[in-house]
Formats: structure tokens, C-alpha cells, sequence
């Protein structure tokens, strides 16, 4: 059998990710689906972690566009990635495998607080690590945590899955039906040209500390697999251009 090309993956799920087609709130069948995914990559021996958004309940900049103050709003929004890790985790215990959350705001009774120790420990023991509550700080994203986390833990790659698009594109596919979808680009690009993979400090992150990104989707079974199997699907995003 063919060996993982990754040994150590951050795998990114946005909140909608987990949302369904209704794009808000929690759907089990959803999570259940993407849980398989996470299972069937760490049966062959690849680290997880996970970054989990919260946008399918909530967003700090719609909070305070309609008037609340910003960090405020976006401590809401680190809850509500709390929430969508704990889906997870329900789900990906009931499927056998074995699961810690930590959260960048103390929350003891119901995860772990964020130790990067321990983080690798738990991988090292094979045990998915779910990365919740965002980097615990208003103004950034959960983007922005996976490309952190990749750095801490020095994940081999960020594995960005995407429910409404299979890779990047030059503009949006749904909109404009010239748009070209990219096999490979360099961060500089994504941040020269503006393009929507993830924001500009997520981008400059993985850029200065050279970590590759592969965003593709996950909404066809079993791509989480093809892309640590090495499978060209998906736009790769390469810390420096030809490494
Ligand atoms: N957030 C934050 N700091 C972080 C990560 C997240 O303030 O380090 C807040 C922010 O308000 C954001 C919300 O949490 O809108 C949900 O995260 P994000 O928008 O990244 O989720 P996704 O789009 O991936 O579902």
C-alpha cells in the first residue's frame, strides 16, 4: 500500500463546512460525513489536527457592522467555533476515534487549554487534536489560527476544505463563467492579486514561515484521503514558489 505523502496535516474546516446547504447552525449527517473523512486519514497513520471556524453561527465583523463593538462580537464568534469543535468531537468519538479539544480561552470543563506540548504529544499518540476557539484573540481568524498552529506544531501542510469551491480561482466561478481555476500559486500571488483563499495575515503567515496550503473540496467522500495520498485535486499554495 502506498504511503501518505503527509505526515503531520492541519486540516481548516470553515463553520460552514458543517453547516449543509441550510449555511447556518450545526447538521450532524454534515459533520458525521466530514468525521468518515477525518477517520479515514488518521487509520493511516497521518497527525490530524483540526481548526474549526464558527461562521455558521457567527461572525465578529457582521456583529459589529451592525453596531456592536468589534472584540465583543468576535469573542462571540471564538464561542461559537467552541460549539462546532464539540460537534466534532461528539462525532468523530462515536466513529472510534480518539479526540482532545483545546481552546485558546480557558474553559476547563469542557476542553483542554491550548499547550502546544501537549498538542504534539496527543499527535504523536495519534489522537486528533480539535483547535478550538480561534487564537483566543478578537481581530484575527480562524484562517489565521491553522496557518499559527502550523507553525507550532509544524504541520507538513494546511489542508484548506472548502464546501462551495474545489480549489482557487482568478474570480468567482458562480459569477463570472471566464474564471480559471489555479493548480498552483504562490502566496505573493494570492496576496498580490487579492485573491479569496484566505485573509492577508493568514496568507503572510504561511508565506513567512513557508507552509503549504491545498484548498479543495470536501464535499466529494473521500478527497481529505486523495489530497494526503498526494493526489493532484485542489489549488496548492506553496510557502515560496518551486519549493
Ligand atoms: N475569531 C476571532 N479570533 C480568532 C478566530 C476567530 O475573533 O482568532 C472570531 C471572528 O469574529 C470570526 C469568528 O470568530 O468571525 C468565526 O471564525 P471565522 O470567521 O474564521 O470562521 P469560518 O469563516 O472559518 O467559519
Amino acid at each position: 500500500m502506498s504511503t501518505p505523502k503527509y505526515k503531520r496535516v492541519v486540516l481548516k474546516l470553515s463553520g460552514e463546512a458543517l453547516a449543509g446547504e441550510a449555511g447556518f447552525g450545526i447538521n450532524p449527517p454534515i459533520i458525521h460525513s466530514v468525521a468518515n473523512q477525518v477517520k479515514e486519514i488518521a487509520e493511516l497513520g497521518v497527525e490530524v489536527a483540526v481548526v474549526v471556524g464558527g461562521g455558521n453561527i457567527w461572525r465578529g465583523k457582521i456583529g459589529s457592522e451592525m453596531g456592536m463593538d468589534r472584540a465583543t462580537a468576535d469573542y462571540m464568534g471564538m464561542l461559537a467555533t467552541v460549539m462546532n469543535s464539540l460537534a466534532l468531537q461528539d462525532s468523530l468519538e462515536q466513529n472510534g476515534i480518539e479526540t482532545r479539544v483545546q481552546t485558546s480561552i480557558d474553559m476547563r470543563q469542557i476542553a483542554e487549554p491550548y499547550i502546544r506540548r501537549r498538542a504534539i504529544r496527543h499527535l504523536e499518540k495519534k489522537r486528533v487534536v480539535i483547535f478550538a476557539a480561534g487564537t483566543g484573540n478578537p481581530y484575527f481568524s480562524t484562517d489565521t489560527t491553522a496557518a499559527l498552529r502550523a507553525a507550532e506544531i509544524e504541520a507538513d501542510v494546511i489542508l484548506m476544505a472548502k464546501n462551495n469551491v474545489d480549489g482557487v480561482y482568478s474570480a468567482d466561478p458562480k459569477l463570472d463563467e471566464t474564471a480559471v481555476k489555479y493548480d498552483e500559486l504562490s502566496f505573493l500571488d494570492v496576496i498580490k492579486d487579492g485573491l479569496a483563499v484566505m485573509d492577508s495575515t493568514a496568507s503572510s503567515l504561511c508565506m513567512d514561515n513557508n507552509i503549504p496550503l491545498i484548498v479543495f473540496s470536501i464535499m466529494e467522500e473521500g478527497n481529505i484521503k486523495r489530497v494526503v495520498m498526494g493526489e493532484s485535486i485542489g489549488t496548492i499554495v506553496r510557502g515560496k514558489k518551486n519549493d
